[in-house]
């Protein structure tokens, strides 16, 4: 309990719930309170999934409709007590929404939506057609929740319940968005490739979080079967489904408090609006659908991270207190010695159509070695770090890594091998801190789950995290920027970043995509700098690079490509003699 309730915050959050119960309002306002409550729950799904992880869903309402049937139905004919009826329907939701998941998230773009309604309105039909679940009546008489011998009935009791459970949600969530598990999820939506290479497997976390959210709406759903002791079709809709998403971005689809500043002032407004609108007009009708329309329209264009990011614009920072310097070492992995041989490309080929972008491609690469790829623009050399990364697929060759074939590997299998890559245009989660995004780089070397980030059993290996990620930063001289949120930094430093994340990773070989590209002079001064220092702490390395002064100043060995082809290999005394090279580079004639 103690772990959960990390802050006195959440303690007075809690103990509010109880003393808005007791304060003498009128009882439709508790009824009120308690919808919003229920929607809230939905709307917190739909922040993970849609907001965090860029999963756009019109189809929650279903799953809503799934916990709210499921225990009518059981209720009802088996007379089984609705406690028990939430696991069953739990269950039921998660291996639906498991199913709807691993067929789904694998699309991209238009292709989820859509596919959301799909299963939206087929299970609004499928509610709606079934003899057993009342077809569009729906079931009636249900008895609402109790405890033992007390009826929670739909007043203050309920109330309590509902947001005590809401609230429960909101810090599993919010806890779950600050660990490990959440900082993988936390960048589904921009950087997939990113996390990938730091041997995150994306798809699984997509299938997890669609779960989670099924899972909010699923007990969302038993409590308003039992608040409304009737279920019925039209509350699981297409048409709600489409509510349930506007009142999230009303709120702030990014933001855990926009759920419920989303549903509670849709709630409130919708209420409002229905009486006071066909007053105006001086005609019955359902104007309010029209009102809230315009007012979607104009907030996605003027607002489009929610009202919650009025509000938050007034609350202070907050900065991690945590200390994590007496935090334990991440355990390393065990390191070629120096000499070794580390990676071994033998004639590796990738064929783009009829261009062949890589053609015949081969070197070593022995630990402690700093070795350059080198060529003029479009010589081939990120489609040879993509096919050694297992970005890319290759079309012939082999590639070995510490003697083991990596050839066929996806990216993800080969950085959890040891391998560790920075990007030619930076990826980053732009709006975690530094300290969190190069934390991403040590995902391999930890396990913490999903369950322990959200219930705070995981700040041992958290600490550890965050000491390592410190560390690296400091390495290469970013330890003051590691508050920062990666998205304010200058291109210099993200750069950086990108190498203190990659360092995290505790890389037997560390491979940099053109690490000087748009830097500035000072700054490329300051990258050769920690570049030189990691060969003397031994770290081997594949450098990929465009500057040939960098490349002459800090490699041992350079491989040089043009036209997809090798042109040479050598020291770079030899490179710099090499009236090939000097031909393929200025131009002239050889
Ligand atoms: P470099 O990094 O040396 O500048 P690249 O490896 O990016 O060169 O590109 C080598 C060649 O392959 C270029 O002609 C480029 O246009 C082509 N190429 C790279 N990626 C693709 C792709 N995904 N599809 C088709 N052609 C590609
Ligand atoms: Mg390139």
């Amino acid at each position: 309990m103690l772990n959960f309730l990390t802050s006195w915050k959440w303690f007075i959050l809690f103990a509010l719930v109880p003393l808005v119960a007791a304060l003498p309002l009128p009882d439709f306002w508790i009824v009120q309170l308690n919808y919003i409550g229920l929607y809230a729950l939905t709307c917190l799904g739909l922040v993970l999934l849609t907001g965090v992880s860029g999963l756009t869903s019109f189809g929650q309402a279903a799953f809503v409709g799934m916990g709210a049937y499921t225990t009518a139905w059981i209720t009802l004919n088996l007379g089984l007590s609705p406690w028990i009826a939430l696991f069953i329907g739990l269950a039921l939701t998660g291996v639906a929404s498991l199913l709807v998941g691993l067929l789904t998230l694998r699309m991209s773009g238009h292709f989820l939506p859509l596919a959301t309604i799909c299963w939206g309105l087929a299970l609004y039909y499928l509610m709606g057609n079934l003899e057993a679940l009342g077809k569009y009546d729906g079931l009636l008489g249900l008895k609402s929740l109790s405890i033992g011998d007390f009826d929670l009935g739909q007043g203050r009791a309920f109330f309590v319940l509902t947001w005590l459970i809401l609230l429960t949600a909101v810090v599993g969530v919010t806890h779950l968005l600050d660990s490990r598990a959440g900082r993988a999820i936390r960048s589904l939506k921009t950087a997939t490739q990113m996390a990938e290479a730091m041997g995150i497997n994306t798809f699984r976390y997509k299938v997890t979080v669609f779960v989670l959210a099924a899972w909010l709406a699923c007990i969302a759903g038993w409590l308003m079967a039992h608040f409304q002791r009737t279920v019925n079709p039209s509350a699981f809709g297409l048409k709600m489904g489409i509510e349930y998403l506007f009142m999230t971005v009303v709120g702030g689809v990014g933001a855990v408090w926009g759920a419920l500043i989303g549903s509670g002032l849709v709630k409130l407004l919708d209420d409002q609006l229905q009486t006071l609108l066909p007053k105006l007009m001086g005609t019955s009708g359902s104007y309010e659908v029209i009102v809230f329309g315009i007012a979607m329209v104009l907030i996605l264009k003027y607002l489009p991270d929610g009202l919650w990011s009025l509000v938050a614009r007034f609350l202070p920072k907050s900065q991690r207190k945590e200390d994590w310097a007496e935090a334990a070492a991440l355990p390393e992995r065990s390191k070629p010695k120096t000499g070794e041989l580390v990676l071994d490309v033998h004639d590796i080929r990738k064929q783009f159509g009829g261009l062949m972008a890589v053609n015949g491609i081969g070197f070593q690469i022995k630990a402690g070695q700093i070795v350059g790829l080198i060529g003029p623009n479009g010589a081939g050399k990120s489609t040879t770090f993509n096919l050694i990364t297992g970005v890319l697929g290759l079309t012939a060759g082999q590639v070995q890594f510490r003697g083991e074939t990596i050839s066929g590997k996806s990216s993800r299998e080969i950085a959890r091998r040891g391998m560790a890559r920075t990007f030619q245009h930076v990826k980053m989660v732009a709006d975690m801190t530094v300290l969190e995004n190069v934390a991403m780089g040590a995902y391999s070397r930890t396990h913490r789950g999903v369950l322990a980030g959200m219930l705070r059993t995981n700040r041992q290996e958290e600490k550890q995290l965050f000491r390592e990620a410190q560390r690296q930063l400091e390495r290469i001289g970013m330890g003051p920027l590691m508050h920062e949120l990666a998205g304010n930094l200058a291109m210099g430093p993200q750069r950086m970043m990108e190498i203190a994340r990659a360092l995290c990773a505790d890389p037997a070989l560390l491979l940099l995509d053109e690490p000087a590209a748009g830097l500035r002079h000072k700054e490329k001064q300051a990258l050769a700098d920690v570049l030189r220092q990691l060969k003397k702490e031994g770290v081997s390395l594949l450098l990929v690079e465009h500057d040939m002064d960098l490349v002459m100043a800090v490699c041992d060995h350079l491989v040089v490509m043009e036209f997809g082809t090798l042109l040479t290999q050598g020291t770079p005394a030899e490179i710099q003699q090499n009236p090939a090279v000097r031909a393929a580079y200025l131009g002239t004639e050889h």
